[in-house]
């Protein structure tokens, strides 16, 4: 065993919950794992999980605060063994969702640091002020450890103005840093390399469409390893149809709202993100639950599943454009991982473009990469499960290792 501190703690504060996974970096193994929920709410609730799979509830501590919450996850990492004060201790690695035009790479905290993130709040009130609470707390739980931010936003800073850029006044628009930074940055990072891996070849020879099908949805072009373009722009309500949120829709419909139903901004922006999407198509955001009722031949489930899958195909088709010349697709998150009737519905018919998915490997699970496209196919089709916890402790650990 090396001497060097080796294990990294993974951080993702939310608004009402943290979420933390510790990693020893020697071989990349989970040494535990845990989640605050409704933190300062009644029935909070933190439920610990170490490597050999034994699981913690505390349900009794009061849970105030997020400094609470994580003051209640040391303690239980520390009856582990795994102190935050611990020498051991490489790092703590902090998603953060929203890193600006300014943060293309993974980034040791100081005080400028975190400025930069607070002046970022504006273009990400829901996400960056938790965030910082947790990197805030964190410091003042050990302020010796160094501490580093993942930015959500860093892989797609790579895209060329062109991709980046809205087509509005470019007065207005940099006035108000209004351009597309993208999100899932960490998962398309990760997945493109793994799937390169899977290939078999360098991931600067290869071009991947990678599609992340979770709550929220992203795709992203990358070739050679950098992002050409992403679905999601200034916020995470672009692109795919989500979850609950619509996706690309016409601007207008934000005007007519107002003007003809007399909704309010605060409104239109709930309908859109939280009342959209598969959920307001159906009823349900839930692949397994939309299957089931497709089954049973109900056409609200059917219409929803349709639409989801139809602006898949449309935006496969357009970063296969972008590409030029297409390695592999891969689908990866919640229902990318495993809902195969969702892959095999986004490239029916793209038998054209050399993209065609094996039914029995498509419907044969697992949890591992894997091809799911027949071997004479010339783009690969690919399940790659993401992991962006540990993409965040590997960046946040090659940054501070010597
Ligand atoms: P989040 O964006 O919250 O991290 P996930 O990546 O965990 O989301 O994806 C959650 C979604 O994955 C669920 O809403 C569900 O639609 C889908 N999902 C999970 N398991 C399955 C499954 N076995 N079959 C189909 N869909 C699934």
């Amino acid at each position: 065993m090396s001497d060097h501190p080796s294990r990294v703690l993974v951080l993702n504060s939310g608004s009402s919950s943290v979420k933390y996974q510790l990693f020893d970096m020697t071989d990349h193994s989970r040494l535990a794992a845990g989640l605050v929920e409704r933190i300062g709410e009644k029935g909070a609730r933190l439920t610990h999980t170490r490597a050999d799979g034994e699981r913690r509830e505390v349900t009794d501590a009061p849970l105030p605060d997020h400094a609470a919450a994580l003051k209640a996850a040391a303690r239980e990492l520390a009856a582990d063994g795994y102190g935050l004060d611990d020498p051991g201790l490489a790092a703590i690695g902090h998603r953060v969702v929203h890193g600006g035009k300014r943060f293309t790479e993974p980034t040791v905290i100081d005080d400028a640091v975190i400025a930069e993130i607070e002046r970022l709040v504006p273009v990400a009130p829901l996400h960056n002020p938790a965030n910082l609470t947790g990197i805030r707390t964190a410091l003042e739980l050990n302020p010796r450890v160094p501490q580093v931010a993942v930015f959500d936003t860093a892989f797609h800073t790579t895209m060329p103005e062109h991709a980046a850029r809205y087509a509005l006044d470019i007065a207005t628009a940099d006035a108000h840093r209004v351009r597309r930074y993208g999100f899932h940055g960490t998962s398309h990072a990760y997945v493109s390399r793994r799937t390169a891996e899977l290939l078999g070849k360098d991931v600067a020879d290869v071009n991947v469409i990678v599609l992340h099908l979770g709550n929220g949805a992203s795709a992203s072009a990358v070739a050679g390893g950098r992002c050409v373009d992403t679905s999601m722009g200034l916020t995470p309500l672009e692109g795919l149809v989500m979850g609950t949120r619509s996706g690309d829709i016409d601007p207008a419909v934000i005007f007519h709202l107002s003007r003809v139903a007399g909704m309010s901004v605060d409104e239109i922006d709930d309908l859109l993100n939280k009342r959209s999407g598969l959920v307001g198509l159906c009823g349900d955001n839930d692949l397994r639950e939309i299957t089931r009722r497709m089954a049973e031949g109900d056409e609200a489930a059917r219409l929803a599943f349709d639409i989801y899958t139809y602006r898949l195909k449309k935006y496969i088709g357009a970063y296969y454009a972008v590409l030029g010349r297409v390695d592999a697709i891969a689908f990866t998150a919640g229902v990318g991982e495993n809902a195969a009737n969702v892959r095999a519905a986004a490239v029916e018919g793209l038998v054209g473009f050399g993209v065609v998915v094996d039914e029995k490997l498509n419907t044969t699970p697992g949890g591992e990469p894997r091809f799911i496209s027949p071997q004479y196919a010339s783009v690969a089709v690919a399940v790659v499960p993401t992991d962006e916890e540990l993409e965040i402790a590997t960046q946040a650990f090659a940054l501070v290792s010597p």
